[in-house]
């Protein structure tokens, strides 16, 4: 059974319609049955979007889930008063004080709307109701407020966006749980891996000691967050980004090989791709890129999986690959945006006390999104982030920020409107550090 929940907090869209219809967007189907969605999907996301009261789906055997504990749940919750439960804790609780201390101080969470408050609180709800729900926040500020990101993931959100391709693809994939193939795998590693400052990352288990690969029997996967049963192996590694992302790590067994894993989600990722355990190639070399939005002076953030906070996109280069490619690609992969490189910011790196050898580097550039490229910021949650937001230099200080040096020291540079320190090349005095990597 998949239960996807849209909440729609986004005020005026099409036909008038209140909380109630807006949070009845409940789709219960049958997971046998399910049919991928296809090209249908984003239509009926766009549908969903505009607050209609059902969502149909397009594989015959699915139905509209009122009577669903999910929508029992959305209707308890709708009796509640607004925003009743919505400054319990997080960025809201903050706000909350900043309205006790008059004016709000720069970089304080945006006033929410009774809407906003109240469909967090259904979120709640459905989430305390039904572990396994695909809860989607539909809000205008998907992308825009990193505040709500973060109240909206505590809330047991799975997804927030504002972009009905973003949700169709997402149906998509709940849809075709066990009938689809995921995406080829990328080798590399996650950006905070590059960073000298970011937290230690997660040491999977030796990979020649774990009979990861071994199919599991089908069905025989059961979800250690939500226990949702009767997935394959595959199923998982769809299924645990798709819904948990957000969840911290944890130490458990793992269903599909039986071990036990100190980080489960990384253990899923790299050794349990379809066909067989494919570990990252971590090399201590790679790139990170502040993305620029020079209208109001905002910044791509990727809002890291596993409650890690928010960091500018970056990672490890794949073996041989070009740094201008590495910084190209985890723009993509993290936050979803294709960027222009326009310079170098700086370099960073240790060396080896005896040999004096590098032993770790990282590039950060500096870069914005082409005017008019179509620019639809990552809201799909997977393994590489659970999406990405703008977010200004002056808001920083109110945020958890899971590497702090490279964005409290560039943003507001940038934001002054200082200049890029190098031209888009190994700065000068670096050539001979780099002169073993492709620029
Ligand atoms: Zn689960
Ligand atoms: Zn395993």
């Amino acid at each position: 059974m998949i239960v996807c929940l849209v909440l729609n907090a986004e005020e005026g869209m099409g036909a008038p319609h209140s909380p109630a219809t807006a949070a009845s967007l409940a789709v219960a189907t049958d997971s046998q049955s399910a049919a991928p969605l296809g090209a249908t999907a984003e239509a009926e996301a766009e549908a969903a979007a505009k607050g209609l009261a059902s969502l149909a789906l397009s594989n015959g055997g699915a139905h509209t889930g009122n009577g669903t504990g999910a929508c029992q749940a959305a209707a308890e919750a709708e009796a509640e008063p607004a925003g009743k439960e919505a400054n319990g804790g997080g960025a809201a609780g903050a706000q909350a004080q900043a309205d006790g201390a008059g004016a709000p101080e720069p970089g304080a969470p945006a006033p929410r709307s009774a809407l906003t408050q109240h469909m967090l609180g259904v979120s709640r709800a459905v989430r305390a109701a039904c572990p396994h729900a695909f809860i989607v926040l539909w809000h205008p500020a998907a992308i825009e407020d990193p505040h709500l990101r973060i109240d909206a993931f505590s809330a047991g959100a799975s997804m927030v966006s504002c972009f009905p391709a973003h949700l169709g693809e997402a149906l998509g994939q709940l849809g075709g749980l066990g009938t689809s193939s995921p995406p080829a795998p990328s080798t590399s590693s996650t950006a905070s891996d590059a960073d000298p400052t970011a937290p230690a990352a997660p040491t999977p288990s030796d990979p020649t000691a774990i009979p990861c690969g071994a199919p599991a029997a089908p069905g025989a996967c059961v979800c250690a967050w939500c226990g949702q049963s009767g997935l394959t192996a595959d199923d998982l590694w769809l299924h645990q980004p798709l819904y948990h992302v957000y969840e911290v790590n944890r130490a458990s067994p793992c269903c599909a090989c039986g071990n036990r894993v100190d980080n489960l989600a990384v253990h899923v990722h790299e050794y349990h791709w379809p066909g067989g355990p494919r570990p990252e190639v971590r090399i201590p070399l790679g790139s990170a890129v502040i993305v620029h939005r020079r209208s109001d002076n905002k910044f791509l953030c990727v809002q890291e999986f596993a409650d890690q906070g928010f960091w500018v996109p970056g990672g490890c280069s794949d073996p041989g690959e070009p740094l201008t490619r590495t910084a190209l690609r985890e723009c993509w992969e993290e936050v979803g945006v294709e960027v222009k490189l326009h310079g170098v910011v700086e370099v960073a790196y240790r060396l080896c006390p005896t040999t004096g050898r590098p032993t770790w580097r990282l590039m950060t550039f500096y870069a914005t999104i082409p005017e008019g490229a179509s620019a639809q910021p990552k809201t799909l949650p997977c393994f590489e982030s659970a999406g990405a937001c703008w977010v200004g230099a002056d808001q920083l200080h109110t945020l958890p920020i899971r590497s702090p040096r490279i964005p409290e020291t560039w943003f507001p540079h940038f934001a002054r409107g200082g200049a890029c320190p190098h031209p888009l090349a190994v700065p000068r005095e670096y050539l001979a550090m780099f002169a073993d990597v492709p620029f």
